[in-house]
């Protein structure tokens, strides 16, 4: 069974999460404060995280990268603040979606089937192997390294690694990549698009403001070159 740490200081909220998560067959661990989701978290690893951004001990965005410190695991983000800044800022601090308040509940399970299958990747024993003078991407093992030092990816930056290096040299459209890594209701979201490839260069490119192999064609897409 997958474990769901639902992190949300409303006890109303909290509880219509956990009734529904349940119901549908997910283990939930509910919490209603960011030190007590840092601590479940620690204790027992969760399959994925629903986190509030508004907590009554710390901002959610800490409790984000608190877990990022050590994890990889799907972060969901709920925020009343339908903010472009605050979305971009959960992003950033390694969110993998985002849902507003007030949504239905569907609307929650069905992105978090959606992060938990993008998370769920099957590993094969072997396959390929793609090298660059600046990284190493085994895509069977989900092991990047750089300088010989391994990197971690989380599973929404592997999703979109994997997309374009399948096609090396080509350039695959902003609104495909987002359909595939995020599903149909994304093909408008370009801003994770920015953030994650910030992040994906940061964490491989030699230097991360003039990237030399994943390519943004402005307006267009993007690009993988060996
Ligand atoms: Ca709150």
């Amino acid at each position: 069974m997958q474990r769901l740490l639902i992190v949300e200081d409303e006890p109303a909220l909290r509880r219509a999460l956990t009734i529904n998560l349940r119901a549908r067959s997910y283990e939930v661990v509910p919490v209603g404060d960011g030190a007590g989701a840092l601590r479940a978290a620690a204790a027992s690893p969760p399959d994925l995280v629903v986190v509030d951004l508004g907590l009554p001990d710390m901002d959610g965005i800490d409790v984000i990268a608190g877990l990022r410190g050590w994890s990889t695991v799907p972060i969901i983000v709920l925020s009343a603040r339908d903010s472009q800044a605050q979305k971009v800022r959960a992003l950033d601090a390694g969110a993998d979606d985002y849902v507003t308040k007030p949504f239905g509940m569907d609307e929650l399970v069905a992105r978090v089937r959606a992060a938990l299958r993008r998370a769920d990747i099957p590993q094969l024993a072997t396959g390929p192997v793609v090298t660059t003078p600046d990284f190493t991407l085994d895509l069977a093992a989900k092991r990047a390294t750089r300088d010989g030092v391994e990197v971690k990816l989380t599973p929404t930056e592997w999703h979109l690694v994997e997309a374009l290096v399948r096609h090396p040299g080509i350039l695959v459209a902003g609104s495909q990549l987002l359909a595939e890594v995020w599903g149909p209701g994304f093909a408008k979201e370009t801003n994770y698009l920015r953030v994650y490839f910030a992040q994906i260069r940061r964490k491989l490119e030699a230097d991360p403001s003039r990237p030399r192999h994943f390519v943004t064609e402005p307006g267009l897409g993007y690009r993988f070159e060996p």
